[in-house]
């Protein structure tokens, strides 16, 4: 395997979002629908997945369905701050 240097290595990464109308993904943890409702304001964690330092797949989970996975994609940046 040659390895090339200075090549940029794309890791995997998840981010934290509100859940948007119209959204019709679905949970990779437990299946459901990623759904907005209009009175709570849901999180989702979404995931961009790099394999071999190639973009291959974005996957989606409610954000609490991507703890109890065990944050297969590392910590979602924007979540951190705020938890009671
Ligand atoms: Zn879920």
């Amino acid at each position: 395997m040659a390895k090339s240097a200075t090549k940029t290595e794309w890791k995997s990464r998840a981010v934290t979002r509100l859940i948007e109308a119209g959204s019709m993904t679905e949970c990779l943890h437990c299946g459901e629908r990623v759904k907005f409702k209009a009175r709570e304001r849901h999180m989702q964690v979404i995931c961009n997945v790099y394999v071999d330092g190639n973009w291959d797949r974005v996957e989606h989970f409610h954000s609490a369905c991507y703890e109890e996975a065990g944050s297969p994609h590392g910590d979602p940046g924007e979540w951190k701050s705020s938890r009671g």
